[in-house]
This record gives structure tokens, C-alpha cells and sequence, in this order.
């Protein structure tokens, strides 16, 4: 699960990782009180506007009714609500978004920490994560930092410094060391740079997260290092023992389908493809995949009903593709192992009835316990529903609606 950044750096500073000082808003005015707030707190007189979003890139990327970037600088307290108002409510988009964008809800208003007039200050990369390949999390820095950590991956991979944690002793002191060492820091910064890589991996561990990318962090001109921008990426597995921050999620940043067919315990993924698919099992499902790409289609979604597949299941799957415009046949393939084939079919036949309207063609193909049974169910129905017995079978007949 990800989080917003102003959520992740609550979360960083709870075990002691300094970060840029900041208050979400959600309208121009809140962001304007914001503010007033942050200076009487921090001294601060210049702002930075920033867009709460899943996704990186915002200082490049582009708010398209207003043309304005999704991190802006304010140089004067009144300038503040006027840059929120040209980002709050606006379709965000970057490099990670995808052409459609992302709404933004919500704006962080954060203390300036470049020290304007100050010499130069120095942007760093960190981040940490679990390296499946070695089953170890590594800690992985650069001097590069503020740039699109991809790009210098590829063009520079010696500028990447790589450290990884044994599991059975953990972090050792050392390798902290070693990796502020490598970033070519020495005296008062170097200190502060060992106890922020300490706190950020006390707090990666402690939060069970599958990710912390920290870029920019930043150096100031007085050797203060601190994280401007932070990603942190919850592993939905351990939420059950973090109630605190599974009341992090933001619904509206995920795939509205994908959210529905959650509640409904359906595991749903969206794809790009004409023949809207629904299967009792994972491995079912992918097979199922690959038989509507051999037949000329092409998948337009991976759906595992689970194996207690019921009317109630199936009614709820069915109204998740439908809702995809691009469905132009469906396909349901059951293996009646648990459930039984017959029950499937009245399932079908009852959400057919109870959704009305469907105009696409429904190929079911039921295999397993009372297979015959359920075909027969579905042949007298008098829907738009024809029945499959083999794979092929089904294939052809995918094949057939597609051809009209
Ligand atoms: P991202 O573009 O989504 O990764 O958002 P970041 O939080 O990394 O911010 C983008 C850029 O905004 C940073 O790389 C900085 O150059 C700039 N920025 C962020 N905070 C400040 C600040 O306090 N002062 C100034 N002058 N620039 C900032
Ligand atoms: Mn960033």
C-alpha cells in the first residue's frame, strides 16, 4: 500500500528521521492558515507547495487546467493560496501518472529548507528495500540525487552504492558508516547522515515496508540532512498489525474497479483487452488468459472469483466488467471442484436476470461436478449465454463472437 508523502513523514519522524516541516490542506485558504502556522513554528518566510499524489515526478510534472507544476516555491506568505488554488483540485501529471493524470485532493505546505542566498545545498538519493533475488533488504544511496534515479541506474551504475543486511544480525553500525563514507561526507554532516540512515531503517523494519525511497535528501548549508520528498510502500500482508497505518490508505488514488472488486474478496487487475474473463482459481485464470489471446482476443482483465464461488460472487464480478467499456464478449470458465458445476450456472443465469441489460455475448464453460447438469442449465435459459464443455470449445466460441 502506498501512502502521501506528508502521511510517510509523519510516519518517518515518529522514529526520529528529520524531515522538511509541513501541513496538509485541501483548500486555498487552509493552505494559506498553514502557513502562518509554519512560520510562527519553523521562522520560515519562503513555502513550498506541494501536490499529494501517488506518484513521483511532481516537481517536473504538470497541473493541466492551469499549466502550473505540481511543486511550486512561494516567496511571500500572500503568494501561498494563489499557488494551492492553481494545484488543489487539478489533474496532475508526470512521468509516473500516465496520460490521464491524478486528481489532487490535498497540498503540503512546506518550510523551504534550500536556504536561499546560502551556498550551494546538496541533494543525495536513499532508499531501501527488499532485494528478492539475495533475501535481504539492501540500503541503496547516491551522490545523484533530485534526478530520476532510473536514469542515473543506467548511464552511471558506479554512482550507486549498495549495502546489504544480513537478516540474522541485522544493520550493523559499519555499514551505516560505510555508506555515509561513500557519499563523500565528513565532519558534522557525515554524523548526521549516519543517524538519519540509522533512524530510516529503524523505521523501514519497524512498519514492516517493502519500500522507502527518500530523493532529495537534502544536505543544508549548515549540514543538516534531512528528507524533502518521501515515498513509503506498506507491505499489504503485515497491515493487519499496524491498524494505524492501514487508516493511511487513500481509496481515491486506487483504480475505483480494483477497489470494488476487493470489497467483494474478488482479486481483480484491470488489463487493456476485449474479453472480460472470470475464473475460480489463479492458475485457472491465467490459463484462461492464454486461451483468449490464441483464440484472436485479448484479455481485458485477470478476475479469480476464489474457489467458494457463489451467486453472489459471480452477480459481483459480472457487474465489474461490465463496467469496462471495452468488453466486447465475456468468458466464464469454472472448475466445479469445491462448488458444484450446476450451482454455478443458476449463479450466472441469476445475475444475468438481476443485472438485466448485458449486451455483450457470456461464454460459460463449466467443468467438474455436475458439469452436464450446469451446461444444460445455461442452454435453457433463453439468455445470450451459450455453454462450453472443453477449453477448445470455449475458444471457438469466443472466436465465433468476436467475428460477429
Ligand atoms: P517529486 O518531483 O515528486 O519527486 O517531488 P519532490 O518532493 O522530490 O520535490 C521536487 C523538487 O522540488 C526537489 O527535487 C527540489 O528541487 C524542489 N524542492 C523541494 N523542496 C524544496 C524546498 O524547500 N526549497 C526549494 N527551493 N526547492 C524545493
Ligand atoms: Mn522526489
Amino acid at each position: 500500500m502506498n501512502i502521501h508523502e506528508y502521511q510517510a513523514k509523519e510516519v518517518l519522524k515518529g522514529y526520529g528521521v528529520r524531515v522538511q516541516q509541513g501541513i496538509v490542506a485541501d483548500t486555498p485558504e487552509a493552505a494559506h492558515e498553514a502557513a502562518i502556522k509554519l512560520n510562527a513554528e519553523t521562522g520560515t518566510s519562503w513555502y513550498v507547495v506541494k501536490a499529494q499524489i501517488h506518484a513521483g515526478g511532481r516537481g517536473k510534472g504538470k497541473i493541466q487546467e492551469t499549466g502550473s507544476n505540481g511543486v511550486v516555491l512561494a516567496k511571500k506568505l500572500e503568494e501561498v493560496s494563489e499557488k494551492a488554488r492553481n494545484i488543489l483540485g487539478g489533474t496532475l501529471v508526470t512521468h509516473q501518472t500516465g496520460p490521464e493524470g491524478k486528481k489532487v485532493n490535498k497540498v503540503l505546505i512546506a518550510e523551504d529548507v534550500y536556504y536561499p542566498g546560502d551556498s550551494e545545498p546538496k541533494e543525495y538519493y536513499l532508499s531501501i528495500l527488499l532485494d528478492r533475488a539475495k533475501g535481504c533488504n539492501v540500503i541503496m544511496a547516491s551522490t545523484e540525487g533530485g534526478m530520476d534515479i532510473e536514469e542515473v541506474a543506467e548511464k552511471s551504475p558506479e554512482k550507486i552504492i549498495k549495502e546489504w543486511i544480513d537478516p540474522k544480525v541485522g544493520l550493523q553500525a559499519f555499514q551505516v558508516r560505510k555508506v555515509a563514507f561513500k557519499l563523500g561526507l565528513s565532519g558534522n554532516a557525515f554524523k548526521e547522515m549516519v543517524k538519519f540512515i540509522a533512524a530510516l531503517y529503524k523505521a523501514y523494519e519497524a512498519t514492516d515496508s517493502s519500500q522507502f525511497e527518500i530523493n532529495p535528501v537534502l544536505k543544508t548549508s549548515d549540514d543538516k540532512i534531512l528528507a524533502v520528498d518521501a515515498k513509503v510502500n506498506l507491505d499489504d500482508n503485515a497491515l493487519y498489525r499496524h491498524k494505524d497505518l492501514a487508516e493511511l490508505r487513500d481509496i481515491t488514488e486506487e483504480d475505483p474497479l480494483e477497489v470494488e472488486a476487493g470489497k467483494s474478496g474478488l482479486n481483480y487487475v484491470k488489463l487493456d483487452g476485449n474479453v472480460g474473463c472470470m475464473v475460480n482459481g489463479a492458475g485457472l485464470a491465467m490459463a484462461t488468459m492464454d486461451m483468449i489471446k490464441l483464440s484472436g482476443g485479448e484479455p481485458a482483465n485477470f478476475l479469480d472469483v476464489g474457489g467458494g464461488a457463489n451467486a453472489t460472487t459471480v452477480e459481483a464480478g459480472f457487474r465489474i466488467i461490465l463496467q469496462d467499456p471495452n468488453v466486447k464478449a465475456i468468458l466464464i470458465n469454472v472448475f466445479g471442484g469445491i462448488v458444484r458445476c450446476d450451482r454455478i450456472a443458476s449463479g450466472v443465469v441469476e445475475a444475468y436476470k438481476s443485472i438485466g441489460d448485458i449486451r455483450v455475448p457470456i461464454i460459460v464453460r463449466l467443468q467438474g461436478t455436475n458439469a452436464e447438469e450446469g451446461a444444460k442449465i445455461i442452454d435453457e435459459s433463453g439468455l445470450k449465454v451459450f455453454s462450453a464443455i472443453t477449453l477448445k470449445e470455449a475458444a471457438e466460441k469466443v472466436q465465433a463472437v468476436l467475428k460477429g
